[in-house]
C-alpha cells in the first residue's frame, strides 16, 4: 500500500508512538481493575475519584500527543505557544526505541523516522524560532579522505577544489549568512554549540549522531539532515545538496539561493 509522503518518513515514529499510548492507557486500565475491589471497600466516592484522575490523566496524554501527531504530519503550528519538543525527544523517542527493539524494528529505521519527524516539527514552528544565529554543523566524514586540509581548525582552511561537498556547502552556509563548522565528534559539537550559542541548528550527519545531536542540544532546536554514505559509514559520506538548501530556506524562512555544482 501506497503511504501519503506527509507519513512516509514519520510513519515508523507515528505507529511506535501510539502503540506506546495504547500500551499506557492499557497500563492505567489493570492498574485501575486490579484495585477497583479495594476502592468500593474505601467507598464509592474512592472508585469515581481514581476512575475520575486516570480519566484525566489518559485524555490529557492522548490530547497532546493529538496535536503532537497533527503538528508533525500537517506541519502546521498546533502546539503554539508551547512547542512539543521536549516530549518527543526525552520521552517518545526513548520509550520508541525500546519498543522498536522488542518488536525487531532496526534502531536505524527509529532514528531516521524521528529525525523526519523532529524535522516536521521544526518545520511546523519555523514562524516562532529564532533564527538570528543560525549554524550549519557538519561532520568530519563529509571531507574528502585524500584532503590534508585541516578544516576542523576552520572551514576557511578549505581550498575550494571541488573534490568534496565543503566548498559547495561553505558558500551556502555564506549566503545564507549562517555560521558554518566541522566536528569530528560529539564532544566538539557541543563545545562548538556552547562558544557559538546558536539559536537554531542545521546539522548533516548519519541517523545515529543526528540523533545524539538532536539530543544533546537541546533545547536549540535542530533540524537533521541524513548524509549518504556511498563509501560506507565513516569515509567520504556527501550529502543532497538541494535537502540543505530547502532546508536552510525552511529555517530562514526565504527561497533557496542555490544552483547544484556538478557531484565531486
Ligand atoms: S573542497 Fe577540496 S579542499 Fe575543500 S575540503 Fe573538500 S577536498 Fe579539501
Amino acid at each position: 500500500m501506497n503511504v501519503p509522503p506527509m507519513f512516509a518518513e514519520k510513519k515508523t515514529f507515528l505507529g511506535l508512538s501510539v502503540l506506546s499510548l495504547v500500551i499506557l492507557a492499557g497500563g492505567v486500565l489493570l492498574l485501575f481493575w486490579l484495585v477497583w475491589p479495594r476502592l468500593e471497600l474505601v467507598g464509592r466516592w474512592a472508585t469515581l475519584s481514581v476512575a475520575g484522575l486516570a480519566a484525566l490523566f489518559l485524555l490529557t496524554v492522548s490530547g497532546g500527543l493529538f496535536l503532537l501527531f497533527l503538528s508533525a504530519v500537517t506541519e502546521r503550528d498546533f502546539l503554539f505557544p508551547r512547542g512539543g519538543k521536549p516530549v518527543t525527544v526525552k520521552v517518545l523517542y526513548p520509550i520508541n526505541q525500546m519498543l522498536g527493539f522488542v518488536l525487531g524494528i532496526g534502531k536505524e529505521r527509529v532514528g531516521e523516522s524521528f529525525v523526519a519527524f523532529n524535522n516536521a516539527l521544526v518545520r511546523a514552528s519555523r514562524k516562532r524560532l529564532d533564527a538570528s544565529r543560525l549554524l550549519v554543523l557538519l561532520p568530519h566524514c563529509l571531507q574528502s579522505s585524500r584532503c590534508r586540509q585541516r578544516v576542523t581548525a576552520g572551514i576557511s582552511n578549505c581550498q575550494g577544489c571541488g573534490g568534496c561537498r565543503l566548498a559547495e556547502l561553505s558558500a551556502l552556509a555564506r549566503q545564507a549568512g549562517a555560521a558554518i563548522t566541522v566536528a569530528t565528534g560529539g564532544t566538539l559539537a557541543r563545545r562548538v554549540i556552547a562558544d557559538l550559542r546558536p539559536t537554531i541548528i542545521l546539522a548533516v550527519a548519519c541517523e545515529r549522531d543526528l540523533v545524539s545531536g538532536i539530543q544533546d542540544a537541546y533545547p536549540v532546536p535542530v533540524y537533521g539532515i541524513l548524509n549518504q554514505r556511498p563509501n560506507g559509514p565513516c569515509r567520504d559520506t556527501t550529502v543532497d545538496m538541494e535537502l540543505v538548501a530547502r532546508g536552510l530556506s525552511t529555517l530562514l524562512d526565504r527561497p533557496p539561493a542555490w544552483t547544484p555544482a556538478p557531484r565531486p
